[in-house]
């Protein structure tokens, strides 16, 4: 038994965290492994799990060690006051949500989810407005819950990058789209284009074990974790066991090679982040938009750059040789920074990316200071898109209803991809400041130095900083759009003027 109050403090959050990696790895399981007739017995066994980890995180014990922390008479370090914090404001997040709200939340989830799928199927919109409409309710509702009735927006955006709001997103949004639009307008009338539809027969073996190889040397520790297949790519577990999915096409490679690219730039903080500090904040990542920002650092600013296929290029070819043989250099390149106008955000490029991301911020601010209504939601979202990215979806599927997103409430995550954008360019640009000739050890495959750097500024800080603060700490200067635009002109003028 621990002695002081930190300690207990510490073995009781340690025991939810447990509880919470044994949930993580039953979705993990359903999304890699579950035969398909098995999902029944799956759901009782999440919602069995949900119950048992609410439970834990919810023990009185807590609330008690933490007002016991909390008051005066106990000396605290800097580390520990970051836990106690986090660890408040978890507790209070978690018992102030009732359990009847959490079971109409769960099972409201899982029906507007198939609403949106049929939706979807059949690009009906109105098939799922009713649904959506639901959601929205049930996170003001939650929001109440919050205590942030009056802006239940940024309440939402503040469980994915706390300390962020919908007035800073703006005035950063709106300066990056007025430097954007010009920069997309321009690389999209181009001549100089290529098509990754240039790439036929790439056998799945051997791309599987080409990416495994570079993602390896990214720093990846696959003796901590792993990559499998599923229907989407995505990253989850701890640092501790970090299992990462793709997805394969013989006719798409780099589709492939660039998502486990970037869900091992997501793997790579968790596995930056104190291994002996998982179960509390210090080994908790700052937020969705830091999180982003280091998926999107080791996707776009290292591995579309050129000194990184100085390296590759020919380990690629010499695996490839026969499907890369009409394909010259320059060609390869161009279709590595591939830029298109895309009515998919998921299946767009790094420059256009960031508008589709803006559209949907300015469509869920909209929605909920009440100048929008779901009814409207569609002729709202193809205005926008035409005004941004001169594309008319073709129908509802291709438009409105393309992300999953909004079908579980997931309001306020969007924008956390575009900071993202942001502080990678900004790590991006510190980094080459501080560690004179970075681009040589890519031509190397050496990503040594690189990973440190993020290491020391950005994993091992865990939840210390909040987003804003971490830019400044990291980068000594505040969270901007200035560099994203420089990368992105600096990267991508050169290649299509
Ligand atoms: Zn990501």
């Amino acid at each position: 038994m621990p002695e002081n109050a930190y300690d207990r403090l510490n073995a009781k959050l340690k025991h939810a965290h447990m509880l919470g990696t044994v949930s993580g790895l039953l979705g993990w399981d359903e999304l890699v492994n579950l035969p398909a007739d098995s999902s029944d017995q799956r759901q009782e066994q999440s919602a069995a799990m949900a119950q048992v980890c609410h439970k834990a995180s919810t023990d009185p014990k807590i609330d008690e060690l933490l007002t016991d922390l909390e008051s005066k008479q106990i000396q605290l370090n800097d580390d520990q006051r970051v836990v106690i914090r986090e660890a408040r404001k978890e507790y209070r997040r978690s018992a102030k949500l009732p359990t009847e709200f959490l079971q109409r939340k769960a099972r409201l989830d899982s029906e507007a989810y198939h609403a949106w799928a049929d939706a979807k199927k059949n690009s009906d919109f109105s098939r799922f407005a009713p649904y959506l409409q639901r959601q929205l309710d049930s996170s003001r509702e939650f929001a109440g819950y919050l205590g942030w009735a009056k802006n239940p927006y940024d309440c939402l955006i503040d469980q994915h990058d706390p300390g962020m709001n919908a007035a800073t997103i703006a005035g950063l949004f709106e300066e990056l789209k007025i430097e954007l639009v010009p920069i997309v307008n321009l690389i999209l009338a181009s001549e100089k284009k290529q098509d990754p539809s240039i790439f036929k027969g790439f056998p799945i073996a051997e791309q599987e074990e080409f990416l495994k190889e570079i993602t390896a040397s990214l720093g990846f520790n696959y003796n901590r974790g792993r990559i499998d297949v599923s229907l989407h790519p995505f990253c989850s577990g701890n640092g501790a066991d970090t299992r990462m999915t793709t997805r394969f096409d013989e006719d798409n490679p780099l589709d492939s090679l660039f998502s486990s690219i970037h869900e091992t730039g997501h793997g790579l903080y968790e596995q930056g982040l104190p291994l002996d500090q998982l179960h509390n904040a210090l080994g908790e990542a700052a937020g969705m938009g830091a999180h982003e920002s280091q998926s999107r650092l080791w996707e776009n600013q290292v591995c579309r750059s050129r000194s990184f296929w100085k390296c590759y290029e020919p380990i690629l070819r010499a695996r490839f040789k026969k499907q890369l043989a009409d394909i010259p250099s320059d060609d390869l390149y161009l279709a590595i920074n591939a830029v298109s106008r895309n009515p998919v955000r998921v299946d767009s490029d790094e420059v256009t990316y960031n508008l589709h991301v803006i559209i949907r911020f300015e469509i869920e601010r909209r929605l909920f200071d009440g100048s929008l209504s779901v009814k409207e939601l569609p002729d709202a979202w193809n205005a926008l898109y035409k005004e941004l990215l001169d594309i008319d979806p073709k129908n509802d599927a291709e438009g409105v209803l393309q992300d999953v997103h909004w079908s579980d409430g997931s309001f306020g995550y969007f924008p956390s991809y575009c900071l993202g954008n942001m502080l990678a360019a900004q790590l991006w640009y510190a980094a080459l400041d501080q560690l004179p000739g970075l681009e040589d050890d890519f031509e190397k495959g050496d990503f040594s130095r690189l990973l440190d750097w993020l290491r020391d500024k950005v994993h091992r800080h865990g939840k210390r900083y909040y987003l804003k603060v971490l830019a400044v700490s990291a980068t000594g200067q505040p969270l901007s759009p200035k560099p994203l635009i420089r990368y992105l002109k600096d990267r991508y003028i050169p290649l299509y003027t």
